[in-house]
């Protein structure tokens, strides 16, 4: 008899991620992800975040506290940060860090646990707005806060393309082993059409919570498809994040649904 009560129990919990005064409509997160414990996964992105900010710091391209770049992204963060709790409770224990590195590459992410860091190619080849660097930012949060590495990892398990992981998964390991095995592929992780969409939309929403101008997402958008052909210094960014005319139409569409949070945010509520 508690059966069917159950499922429905399991169905209400596995739909709770997606937060329920959202305005994009993305869903839940795929529960595959919990196949990855979460603590080690974020452990693992600090101990690959510290160790790209040293070899930065080593070449003299770790923009230090006072530079003004960098002073924009804290800001920018600081408005960000107060909406991600809404869309994974983790996020409140998190060390939020926003680092700016010195490089060509037009390259920025956010790493689980909250890691940011933004290469200068990005602010500088296309000359982002406040509002534009916003809409990166809060895509490369969404990433994190959908947890799509940890899917991605998991399902890189399932295929049993991540062996050595799967074994950890088993507790076949130690976990020491497993945080050096998960630091090395954050950085090349490469996410599916649908985390690129889902994170546009929650990153837009995120930005426009925080009172940046929606229609920057397409600028943004625009200006990386411009640079795609023209773009000095490493194309990966772009090559992860191909800016077709479906994403433009698709973050177009969407602009509206967010248009009274950005106002609500303009407000001062
Ligand atoms: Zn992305």
């Amino acid at each position: 008899m508690w059966v069917p009560r159950r499922a429905f129990l399991l169905a209400a919990a596995a739909a709770a991620s997606a937060p329920a005064l959202a305005q994009v409509d993305v869903g839940a997160s795929s529960s595959l992800r919990r196949l990855v414990p979460a603590e080690t996964l974020e452990a693992s992105a600090t101990q690959q975040y510290s160790q790209l900010l040293a070899q930065a710091r080593a070449k003299n391209a770790l923009a230090p506290a006072g530079h003004p770049q960098l002073q924009r992204l804290h800001a920018i963060a600081r408005r960000l940060i107060p909406f991600a709790a809404q869309w994974n409770e983790r996020a409140r224990q998190w060390h939020w860090e926003v680092n700016l590195i010195g490089s060509k590459q037009v390259n920025a992410f956010c790493m689980p646990g909250g890691k940011i860091a933004f290469y200068t190619g990005i602010l500088e080849q296309l000359q982002l707005t406040d509002d534009e660097a916003a809409m990166v930012m809060g895509h490369e949060m969404a990433h994190a806060l959908r947890e799509h590495a940890r899917e991605r990892i998991a399902k890189s398990k399932a295929t049993g393309l991540g062996l050595s992981l799967g074994a950890q998964l088993l507790g076949l390991g130690d976990l020491g082993n497993l945080a050096a095995n998960l630091g090395t592929q954050l950085l090349t992780l490469k996410f599916s059409r649908s985390d690129e969409s889902d994170a546009d939309l929650v990153g837009l929403e995120l930005a426009a919570r925080a009172g940046y101008k929606p229609e920057a997402a397409v600028s943004l958008w625009r200006k990386m498809g411009k640079a795609t052909g023209s773009a000095q210094g490493g194309l990966a960014f772009l090559s992860t994040h191909p800016s077709g005319p479906d994403r433009i139409r698709e973050l177009e569409s969407n602009v509206p649904k967010v248009q009274g949070l950005y106002a609500a945010a303009r407000r001062g509520g």
